[in-house]
């Protein structure tokens, strides 16, 4: 008996979280690395789909670089990158495509029907839902691209808002479309950060491999919270670097427009989602509006 009630109090506390919460949109991204182990794996999914039974509209978008890495290894391709970036030529794009919306997206989204709930996978083709264009960058004192490698033009969120308003949950594969009707792969840490922004989420939260932000290369404990202004010193000093500068950029870019919250979290953690969110002190680290 007295275990049953404590249970019934674990859920109480939970109420207020609950209610803050309710018919708000959470983006959920999860990472490359983080989402190895299967067995974790389903338990990011179990959390997901809870969070659709008690109201909340979570949306997920994922990566898939070691996903791709093994396909483009059985086809002896060596991946390259460029400033973290994956150089993407025709058949590497072409690759990637396969693999993320046919692999990667479909395994998620059976994880997630698996754990009860209903999960619908597009990749950002479909309703044209991410508009690309290529990115360029400095290579030599001269303005280059790195293949099929997009930036962000345009989030056409619709699809997502029709998935997400019946008993759906959308899950994202981080592929961008051209306007000369190309394919472009897109970092998915700016993906969720945008979308996050264009669904005007209540909370950003990104999934990855570490237990959150190190404020500096000798530091044994990660900053529970930073702002951006700390955020942009930390970058500047390369204490913050390689796959965490897409993020934390995603989290400011969504704290710019509008979005409440926004997290960096050990995916490794069986169930941090729920961890995050229904307990007072959170985990990971939490980066805030702050001064600029
Ligand atoms: P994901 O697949 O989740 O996108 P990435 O490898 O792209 O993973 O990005 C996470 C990585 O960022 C971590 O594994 C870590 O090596 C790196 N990183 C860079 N700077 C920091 C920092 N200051 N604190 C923690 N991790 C950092
Ligand atoms: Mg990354």
């Amino acid at each position: 008996m007295e275990e049953l009630i404590k249970k019934a109090g674990i859920l109480i506390e939970a109420l207020p979280y609950i209610q803050r919460l309710y018919g708000k949109t959470v983006v959920i991204k999860y990472g490359g690395a983080a989402m190895v182990d299967q067995t974790l794996k389903a338990s990011v999914m179990e959390d997901i789909t809870l969070l659709k039974y008690i109201g909340v509209n979570p949306v997920v978008v994922h990566g898939g670089g070691p996903d791709i890495n093994k396909t483009l290894d059985q086809l002896d391709i060596t991946p390259q990158f460029h400033d973290g970036l994956r150089v993407t030529d025709a058949q590497t794009m072409e690759v990637a495509q396969m693999v993320l919306i046919g692999k990667t997206n479909k395994e998620i989204v059976a994880l997630i029907n698996k754990a009860g709930g209903k999960a619908i996978g597009v990749s950002g083709i479909d309703g044209n839902l991410i508009e690309a264009e290529q990115y360029k960058t400095d290579i030599n004192g001269k303005q280059s691209d790195i293949g099929y490698v997009g930036n962000i033009k345009r989030i056409n969120s619709k699809v997502l808002e029709i998935i997400a308003k019946d008993e759906y949950i959308p899950v994202v594969a981080p592929i961008g479309i051209g306007n000369d009707g190309h394919s472009y792969n897109i970092n998915a840490d700016t993906v969720a950060g945008e979308i996050a922004s264009a669904l005007k989420a209540e909370k950003l939260m990104l999934l990855t491999d570490v237990e959150g932000i190190k404020p500096s290369k000798s530091a044994d404990n990660i900053a529970p919270v930073l702002t951006a202004t700390e955020v942009y010193d930390l970058i500047e000093n390369g204490i913050i670097d390689g796959g965490m500068i897409p993020k934390v950029l995603g989290c400011i870019k969504a704290l710019d427009s509008g979005v409440s919250r926004t997290h960096i979290l050990d995916g490794r953690i069986p169930h941090c989602i729920l961890l995050e969110i229904f307990t007072d002190r959170g985990i990971g680290t939490m980066i805030t509006k702050g001064s600029v």
